[in-house]
C-alpha cells in the first residue's frame, strides 16, 4: 500500500510504499475511499502553531514526530477486522472517528476522548487517511453513513464535527437569541446549515471577504457583516435582544476583539479557529459583563454520531466538496495553503 506522509516538518509530502497492515486485537483495517484535506493538515506539516508575540507551539514537543501520515476526515469500507473486533460486515461503508484518546483517563471515560491529554488521534499521532488503508483501533470508532454522499460525509469527521460541537456550546434560546458566526469559509458555512437544523432563528455571519459574505447571504444568513467596517459593531450592539453568542472560526486578534466588543451582557465567545495571535483582556470586564470565553476543539464520538443522524435526518449538505485522486495529496495541500479552494478538497481512492 501507499501512504503520503510528512517525513520532515515544513517539507512536501513523501510517498511511502509498504506492506498492507494486518489488524491485531480489536483493530479494523479500512480501505480508504475518501479523505478530506483540512487546515490542521497544513499546521501539522509546518510543525507548529503561531501563539502570538513571536511564540510558537511546537508539535514535536507535543509528541507529534515524523513520519506523520496526515488526514483525519476518513471514510472507507471495512476491509479486515482483527481477531477481537467482533462480527463486522466486510465492504460496509463507514465514517471514521479520528479524535481518539488513551481510553483510560477520566476525560476518555466520560466520553470526551478529543480532550484526552494523551491523545492518539488518527492523522496526527497514528497514521491517517492520506493512505490506501487505515488501521482503526476499535470498531466503535466506525459510523455507518448510509444515504450520504461519500465526499460530503468524510468532512463530517472534522469540519462538520467542529462546527457542530461549537454550536452545542452556545446555549441560550435559539429561537430568540442572535448568534454570530465569524468566518464564512467551510466551517462557517457548515455552522450556518447546522444552526438552522438546531433551531437557531437569528444567525449573523461576519467575514472580511465580499465573496464569502455574498455566499453567506445566499445560504440564508439573517445578517451579513464586514468586521472591518466600524459600523458592524454598532449594528450588533443595536440588535433588539443583543448578541448572545459568537463562534469565531478565524481566531485572530481582530476577530476576537470584534466578537468580545459586540457581545451583550452574559454573552459567550467560543474560539474555534487557530489563525493565531493574542489580545489584551480587561479582567474587570469579565465579571462586569458576565462574559464566558471558551474554546472548542473538534468534538467527541457521541457528538459525531448525533451529527451524522442530524445530517441524514435533514438531508443537509454542509460544505461544497471537490474530489481529487489520493495521489494528488501534495497538490491539494498547496492549493489549500494558497487559499485556492472554494469548499473542501476531498481525496478519493479505490473507485
Ligand atoms: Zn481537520
Ligand atoms: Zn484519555
Amino acid at each position: 500500500m501507499k501512504r503520503f506522509a510528512v517525513t520532515e516538518f515544513g517539507r512536501p509530502l513523501c510517498t511511502l510504499v509498504e506492506d498492507d497492515p494486518v489488524p491485531r486485537g480489536t483493530e479494523v483495517v479500512v480501505d480508504l475511499e475518501r479523505c478530506g484535506v483540512c487546515h490542521t493538515d497544513l499546521h501539522l506539516r509546518e510543525g507548529h502553531y503561531d501563539l502570538g508575540g513571536g511564540r510558537r507551539l511546537s508539535l514535536a514537543e507535543r509528541g507529534v514526530t515524523p513520519p506523520v501520515t496526515l488526514g483525519h476526515e476518513i471514510l472507507g469500507r471495512i476491509a479486515q477486522p482483527g481477531p477481537e473486533a467482533g462480527d463486522l460486515a466486510a465492504g460496509r461503508r463507514v465514517l471514521v472517528y479520528p479524535w481518539i484518546g488513551c481510553g483510560t483517563c477520566h476525560r476518555c471515560r466520560e466520553g470526551d476522548e478529543n480532550l484526552c491529554a494523551a491523545g492518539r488521534c488518527l492523522g496526527v499521532h497514528r497514521p491517517g487517511g492520506f493512505a490506501e488503508k487505515v488501521v482503526v483501533p476499535h470498531p466503535r470508532y466506525l459510523i455507518a453513513v448510509d444515504g450520504l454522499d461519500p465526499s460530503a460525509a468524510a468532512t463530517l469527521a472534522c469540519s462538520g464535527l467542529t462546527a457542530y460541537s461549537a454550536l452545542r456550546k452556545v446555549g441560550g434560546a435559539p429561537a430568540r437569541d442572535w448568534l454570530l458566526l465569524i468566518g464564512a469559509g467551510g466551517l462557517g458555512q457548515s455552522a450556518l446549515g447546522l444552526a438552522r437544523a438546531l433551531g437557531h432563528a437569528r444567525v449573523a455571519v461576519a467575514d472580511t471577504a465580499p465573496d464569502k459574505r455574498a455566499r453567506a447571504a445566499a445560504l440564508g444568513a439573517d445578517l451579513v457583516l464586514d468586521p472591518a467596517d466600524p459600523e458592524a459593531r454598532r449594528v450588533l450592539l443595536g440588535l433588539e435582544t443583543g448578541l448572545s453568542a459568537a463562534i469565531d472560526f478565524v481566531g485572530n486578534a481582530e476577530t476576537a476583539r470584534f466578537a468580545l466588543d459586540a457581545l451583550r451582557r452574559g454573552g459567550r465567545y467560543v474560539a474555534v479557529g487557530m489563525f493565531g495571535g493574542e489580545i489584551p483582556l480587561s479582567l474587570p470586564l469579565l465579571p462586569l459583563r458576565a462574559l464566558t470565553l471558551t474554546g472548542s476543539y473538534v468534538g467527541n464520538l457521541g457528538e459525531l454520531n448525533d451529527l451524522v443522524a442530524l445530517v441524514q435526518g435533514h438531508g443537509l449538505t454542509l460544505v461544497a466538496t471537490e474530489t481529487v485522486p489520493l495521489a494528488q495529496a501534495e497538490d491539494a495541500m498547496r492549493r489549500l495553503a494558497a487559499g485556492d479552494v472554494a469548499g473542501r478538497i476531498v481525496l478519493a481512492h479505490g473507485e
